[in-house]
C-alpha cells in the first residue's frame, strides 16, 4: 500500500466506504462517526484516493469526496471517474464548504453533498446510508433489467416495456421483429466464444441503432435470437443491412460468413399476448433458416394457417392416442444378394387417422412432434405396437420377421432408453436381436458422447442399429469407424440423386465403399424401379426398401407376404439372421 493513506479495519461485513479529506481533523470526525457501522478506507489527496477507487471499485459502497485536495482535486477526482464506465457503479457524496461547487459537483457526477463544517452525526449517518441504499437498489435493477453482454433489456423488462409502449401509443401500429444468426453454433465453435460473444455485442449494438430514431426497443432473446418492437415500418431490408454491418472478421472462413436472417410480424395483432407476437416473427425466421438466397421473411396467412394446423395437430395428440387414431404400417425389406429377392425385415412405420383431417402422413407431424417433445410419447406408442406385431406374426405364423423401428433424437438423450426398450420386449417376448432401431446420423454428430454411450448400451443388450438417413449427417471417414452399428442405411436423396437427370452413380459407390470399408451391410430406401434395383444390386448394396417392392401396408395387408415367407423360412437365410448359411454380414 503507498504511504499516504491509511485503512481503519472494522468487523468484516461491513459496507466499504472510501474517505477522502485531505486535513487530518475531518478524517478523524468521519472516522468517529462511521467506524461502527463500515469499513473505512482514507486518503489524503485526490491521486491516492483515485488509485483506491481503482483498485476496490468492486467493493466500494461510497466515496466521501473534498474537492480541494493536493496532487488531485475533487473536480478532477469526478471528472476521470464519470469518465470510466467501471467506476460509475460507485457513488460519491461531495464534502465542501463552497456552495457554488456543489452545482459542478453534481453535473460531474456526485449524487449528494456534506457541507463543511460538518452538520450532527446523525445526519451525515443518515445521507451515507440513503446514498448507499439508493445506489445499490439502481445497480440491482440495472444488472436484473439488462442483459450482461449486449447492455440490451432482458426479455422480462422488454417484454413489459413492450407493454407499456403500447398502452401509451394505443393508435400506433407495431411490427414483432426476430433477429437470427444463422449457424451461430457453428461460428461459436469455430471461433471461440470470445468472438462469438463480441459479435453478439455488436450485433446488439448496430440493431438498437438502427431502431433508436423511431422509439424501437431492443432485446437478447436467448443465445443469439434478438428482439424488436418498433412502430410500424416497411424499411426492413435496412434494419438487416445495419445490424450486418462490419460482422465479419478478418482472415477466418466461417467468421467471414456470418449471416443474419430476420422474421417479421407486421402490424401485430394488440389482442394478442407480447410474447406470441414474437413467437410469430420467430415463426416466419425459421422458415429461412436454411435458405441463403432469403434473409427476411414475413408472417403472413399461409404461415398463419400452418400455426393453427399444428397447434390443432399438438392439441388433438392426447385423445388421438387415447382413442387409437394412430396405426403403424409396415414397409418390407428385401435381401437381394441371392437371385431371388427374400423378405428380410420391414419398417415400422406411424400414420395418423384423424376424425376430421383424414390420413395424415408422418412428414406432417413427426417434425413437429420432435419440436415440441411429444414425440416421445408417440414413438413409445408405435415401438409397443411394433413389439405386439412381431409377436402376433409368429403366433400365426410360426415365423419372426424382424421390424425396425424409429428412435429420436430426445430418446437417445434419455438415460432410461435402454430399459424402456428392454421393457417392451420382454413384455411381449420379443428377442432383442429381432428388434431393430434406427437412429438419424445427425444425432450421432449433436452430442457424440452421450449417443454413442446409449448406442453401446443398447448393443450389450442385443438389440441391433440402424443408422438412418446415412450421408445427410457430415460424420467423418474417421468418426463413423468408431460409431457402435450394424446397419447402414442410406438417405433417400442418393438414390434419387443416381437415378435423376444426372444419372450420376460416383456418390453410391463412394458410399457403397464405405460401407464396405466399416464391413457393415447396407440397405438402399425409397428404390422405385427395377432398374434402381439391379443397379443397387451390382453395386454391391445388400437390402432394398422401396416402392418397387411395396409401400408401407397396413398389417392387415402385411400378412400376405408373411404368408409367403413364412413358407420358404426354411431353405433360405437372411442376412439379418446371426445363423445366416449364406455367411455373415455383420
Ligand atoms: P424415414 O425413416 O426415412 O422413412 C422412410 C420414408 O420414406 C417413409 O415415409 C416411407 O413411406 C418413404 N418411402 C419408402 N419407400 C419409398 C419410395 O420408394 N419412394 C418414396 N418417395 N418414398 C418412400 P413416411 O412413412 O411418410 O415417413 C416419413 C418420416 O417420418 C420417416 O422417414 C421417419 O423419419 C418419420 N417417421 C415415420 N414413422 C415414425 C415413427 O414411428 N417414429 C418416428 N420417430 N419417426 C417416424
Ligand atoms: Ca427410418
Ligand atoms: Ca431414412
Amino acid at each position: 500500500m503507498p504511504g499516504n493513506h491509511e485503512i481503519f479495519y472494522s468487523a468484516s461485513g461491513k459496507r466499504a466506504i472510501l474517505v477522502a479529506d485531505d486535513e487530518k481533523i475531518n478524517r478523524e470526525i468521519l472516522h468517529a462517526i462511521l467506524e461502527s457501522d463500515y469499513e473505512l478506507l482514507f486518503a489524503q489527496d485526490g491521486l491516492a484516493a483515485f488509485d483506491l477507487l481503482l483498485e476496490y471499485r468492486d467493493t466500494l459502497s461510497l466515496v466521501l469526496l473534498d474537492l480541494n485536495m493536493p496532487r488531485m482535486s475533487g473536480q478532477e477526482f469526478l471528472r476521470r471517474k464519470k469518465a470510466d464506465p467501471l467506476l460509475q457503479a460507485v457513488p460519491v457524496i461531495v464534502l465542501t464548504s463552497d456552495q457554488e461547487a456543489e452545482v459542478e459537483s453534481l453535473r460531474l457526477g456526485a449524487i449528494d453533498f456534506i457541507p463543511k463544517p460538518y452538520p450532527k452525526p446523525d445526519v451525515i449517518l443518515a445521507r451515507v446510508q440513503r446514498t448507499i441504499e439508493l445506489s445499490e437498489g439502481r445497480n440491482l435493477i440495472r444488472s436484473t433489467e439488462h442483459d450482461p453482454l449486449t447492455g440490451l433489456y432482458n426479455r422480462d423488462y422488454f417484454y413489459s416495456y413492450a407493454e407499456q409502449f403500447d398502452l401509451h401509443h394505443k393508435g400506433t401500429d407495431m411490427d414483432a421483429m426476430v433477429i437470427d444468426v444463422n449457424h451461430f453454433h457453428l461460428i461459436n465453435e469455430r471461433c471461440g466464444k470470445a468472438w462469438g460473444d463480441g459479435l453478439l455485442s455488436r450485433i446488439g449494438a448496430q440493431v438498437r441503432e438502427a431502431v433508436r430514431a423511431q422509439g424501437g426497443i431492443v432485446c437478447r432473446r436467448a443465445a443469439d435470437t434478438f428482439l424488436v418492437y418498433c412502430p410500424h415500418r416497411e424499411d426492413y431490408e435496412a434494419i438487416l443491412d445495419a445490424a450486418s454491418q462490419r460482422l465479419t472478421g478478418a482472415g477466418d472462413a466461417a467468421a467471414s460468413r456470418v449471416r443474419l436472417r430476420m422474421g417479421v410480424y407486421s402490424r401485430v395483432d394488440k389482442a394478442l399476448e407480447m410474447e406470441r407476437r414474437f413467437d410469430r416473427a420467430k415463426l416466419a425466421a425459421d422458415t429461412i433458416r436454411n435458405n441463403y438466397s432469403r434473409s427476411i421473411a414475413m408472417y403472413d396467412d399461409a404461415l398463419h394457417q400452418s400455426e393453427l394446423y399444428a397447434a390443432q395437430l399438438t392439441d388433438d395428440f392426447y385423445e388421438a392416442i387415447a382413442q387409437g387414431q394412430f396405426t403403424v404400417y409396415y414397409q418390407p425389406k428385401f435381401d437381394v444378394r441371392g437371385d431371388a429377392p427374400l423378405l428380410s425385415s420391414a419398417e415400422a412405420l406411424v400414420r395418423w387417422r384423424h376424425p376430421a383431417l383424414g390420413l395424415i402422413s408422418p412428414g406432417k407431424f413427426i417434425p413437429l412432434f420432435e419440436e415440441n417433445g411429444i414425440i416421445s410419447a408417440l414413438n413409445h406408442y408405435v415401438w409397443r405396437a411394433a413389439a405386439a406385431q412381431i409377436r402376433d406374426w409368429k403366433e400365426r405364423f410360426g415365423f419372426v420377421l424382424p421390424v425396425s423401428v424409429n428412435v429420436s433424437r430426445t430418446d437417445m438423450l434419455n438415460d432410461e432408453l435402454p430399459d424402456v426398450i428392454s421393457g417392451i420386449v420382454n413384455e411381449f417376448g420379443v428377442s432383442p436381436g429381432d428388434y431393430l432401431l434406427e437412429i438419424t446420423e445427425s444425432a450421432y454428430t449433436d452430442d457424440s458422447d452421450h449417443i454413442i454411450a446409449t448406442v453401446k448400451e443398447l448393443r450389450a443388450r442385443g438389440f441391433r442399429i440402424e443408422m438412418d438417413d446415412f450421408g445427410t449427417g457430415y460424420s467423418s471417414l474417421a468418426m463413423l469407424s468408431k460409431l457402435p452399428l450394424d446397419v447402414i442405411k442410406l438417405d433417400m436423396t442418393f438414390v434419387r440423386n443416381a437415378f435423376g437427370e444426372s444419372q450420376d452413380v460416383r456418390m453410391l459407390e463412394l458410399i457403397l465403399g464405405i460401407a464396405r470399408h466399416l464391413g457393415v451391410p447396407v440397405v438402399a430406401e425409397g428404390v422405385e424401379t427395377a432398374e434402381q434395383a439391379r443397379c443397387l444390386k451390382g453395386l454391391g448394396c445388400e437390402i432394398i426398401q422401396g416402392f418397387y417392392f411395396s409401400r408401407p401396408l397396413p398389417p392387415d395387408q402385411f400378412d400376405k407376404l408373411i404368408a409367403e415367407r413364412a413358407q420358404v423360412h426354411s431353405a433360405a437365410p437372411s442376412v439379418f439372421s446371426k445363423q445366416s448359411a449364406a455367411g455373415r454380414v455383420f
